[in-house]
């Protein structure tokens, strides 16, 4: 796949790259504020960047605000929030409309689950809600998990939500919020004969589902799991060494 990949690279003009960002470009850590990119990393990214013809977009479920303070002024543009929200050229526009009205009914369900799992905990994005069981014992976690999701499922249908079974975290957003929709947006703006497109999580199968029938497209699912993706690797380390054949 290498080979092929950077042979498809070089002869394509108009190249589109996107990448998930943690568990694909950074380790996960305990507490998702200190998944901070390195400089090592930066330089990369912006060296892949600066390829001719080529765009790096990261897509993301972070809150855009965090993922703005990892990447900073660098010149890479971002879907954050699973897609409702995008930086192009420095500026954040919402790509969705949601004034987040159904939050004030998701936080107490969410926080009194987190009371029943030590180390669990909300995070509140402007899009989306998210509890993390990364920290708690992996049981409780996930027996806790399977019951929050249980308890939230009616309130979600009547209310039109999403609940994300994702990597250690249950995900809840408005219904029409993926990266799938991310991935479109980019794809219609501009036209791409090479995609390259990698991420580790439930949520990136959104992206690969929108790529799954484009011959032009390179998609890779990071780590262990059922995937869309038509291709493999296992670990972040991969990632970056099959980027480096990029450049
Ligand atoms: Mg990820």
């Amino acid at each position: 796949m290498k080979d092929l990949l950077a042979e498809k690279f070089k002869k394509a003009k108009s190249k589109l790259i996107l990448l998930d960002y943690d568990g694909t470009l950074v380790d996960y850590q305990k507490a998702p504020q200190d998944a901070i990119p390195s400089e090592k990393l930066l330089s990369f990214l912006l060296k892949l960047n600066d390829l001719p013809d080529t765009s790096l977009v990261i897509i993301t479920g972070r809150a855009y605000s965090e993922i703005d303070g990892f990447i900073g002024t660098l010149p890479i543009d971002i879907v954050a929030e699973h897609g409702a929200m995008s930086r192009e050229n420095g500026d954040w526009k919402e790509l969705i409309r949601d004034k987040g009205d159904w939050k004030r009914n998701i936080i107490p369900v969410l926080d009194r689950f987190s009371t029943r799992c030590p180390g669990s905990f909300t995070e509140e994005k402007r899009f989306s809600l998210a509890w993390h069981y990364r920290n708690a014992e992996l049981q409780t976690g996930i027996s806790i998990s399977r019951e929050l999701i249980g308890a939230l499922s009616e309130k979600a249908r009547t209310m039109g939500l999403k609940i994300t079974d994702g990597n250690k975290v249950v995900e809840v957003k408005k219904q029409g919020i993926d990266k799938g929709k991310g991935t479109q947006y980019l794809l219609e703006k501009r036209r791409y004969d090479f995609i390259l497109a990698m991420g580790d999580d439930k949520t990136d199968e959104d992206m690969f589902e929108v790529l799954a029938n484009k011959d032009d497209a390179f998609t890779i699912k990071v780590g262990v799991g059922d995937t869309l993706a038509k291709y493999r690797l296992d670990n972040v380390q991969d990632v970056i060494l099959l980027l480096n054949e990029l450049l």
